[in-house]
């Protein structure tokens, strides 16, 4: 079932992208083992990724998101497609902080100072490559900022992921909003208005999951923008479903192997005489023995 609209209001003055990311956020914490903090932390940017990633317009594009900091979560990093899916990757998943004193999850302290960098693979030569100083680190300010200072696209970011008791994922989900060139003053008006006394997203996410109705993102952006004057309501242009996917492949470690390069190849098939490589985005482990090494190193062009 599709969990992403893409939408314009009726004065084209924003576009919207709204998203319910509970089940991605969920595999993607029991895969990496994540604590609350590290659930939340890589939530959002894998949340993030996702509706960014909806953005790009190549089929075989490809954009990459990476929050490195001085603090103890490091780095994190999500990769997403067009067609939707998304893969993530915290370096400390059992990165763990004292609550912030407003009772909310110390994402920022857990990235701490550091910087943001989006990469765009088009398909081109170079990649195109955008880096900001963080903002907060708490993920959805940062690409805020990004958005604004790097594509200078005025937009709002808003993302959460909240726990059940038991310190799992139980709502996740996101929300960009761009302004769109010769947007109506009325309308950004309104838009900041229903933001400012907007409940928490995650909040509103539980509440549509738990209303009457199939279609749960409909019923979201149905809360989040009811309130505004009609002609400021969004229009969904396209619906999209966003999930977790990793496109890892034994053919992809094999060219890993092989971009060891002759000498180092050999010295792993002489002293370990096997391998063993793990998907840093999915912790799937490819083995190789030796035979299998010896043919690759035959592969190996230097
Ligand atoms: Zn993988």
């Amino acid at each position: 079932m599709n969990n992403t609209i893409i939408a314009v209001d009726g004065t084209g003055s924003y576009r919207l992208y709204l998203t319910i990311t509970t089940d991605a956020v969920k595999e993607a914490s029991r895969i990496h083992g994540c604590t609350p903090l590290a659930s939340a932390a890589l939530g959002r940017t894998l949340t993030a990724a996702g509706m960014m990633g909806l953005m790009l317009k190549g089929d075989s594009d490809r954009l990459t998101i990476q929050f490195k900091g001085d603090g103890p979560a490091q780095e994190i990093l999500a990769t997403a497609y067009p067609d939707g899916s998304v893969k993530a990757y915290i370096a400390d998943p059992s990165v763990d902080l004292p609550l912030k004193s407003s009772g909310k999850l110390d994402v920022g302290g857990a990235i701490g100072n550091g910087t943001l960098t989006v990469i765009k693979d088009m398909g081109m030569k170079e990649p195109y490559v955008g880096r900001i100083d963080l903002v907060s680190g708490e993920i959805a300010e940062d690409l805020t900022q990004y958005f604004t200072v790097s594509e200078q696209q005025p937009s709002s970011v808003a993302l959460g992921v909240r726990m059940d008791l038991e310190g799992l994922p139980a709502y996740a989900g996101g929300m960009i909003i761009q302004v769109l060139p010769g947007a109506s003053d009325e309308c950004l008006t309104a838009l900041e208005d229903m933001l400012f006394y907007m409940d928490s997203l995650t909040l509103l996410i539980k509440d549509a999951e738990e209303a009457e109705g199939e279609d749960k993102t409909r019923i979201l952006m149905d809360l989040i923008f009811g309130k505004l004057p009609e002609e400021f309501r969004p229009l969904i242009l396209d619906e999209r479903e966003i999930k977790w996917h990793c496109d890892c492949s034994r053919e992809r470690m094999e060219a890993a192997l092989v971009s060891l390069g002759k000498k180092d190849l050999r010295q792993l098939i002489d002293e370990d005489g096997q391998a063993e490589l793990t998907c840093q985005f999915c912790r799937r482990s490819y083995r190789f023995d030796r035979d299998e090494l010896e043919a690759i190193w035959q592969k190996a062009q230097n």
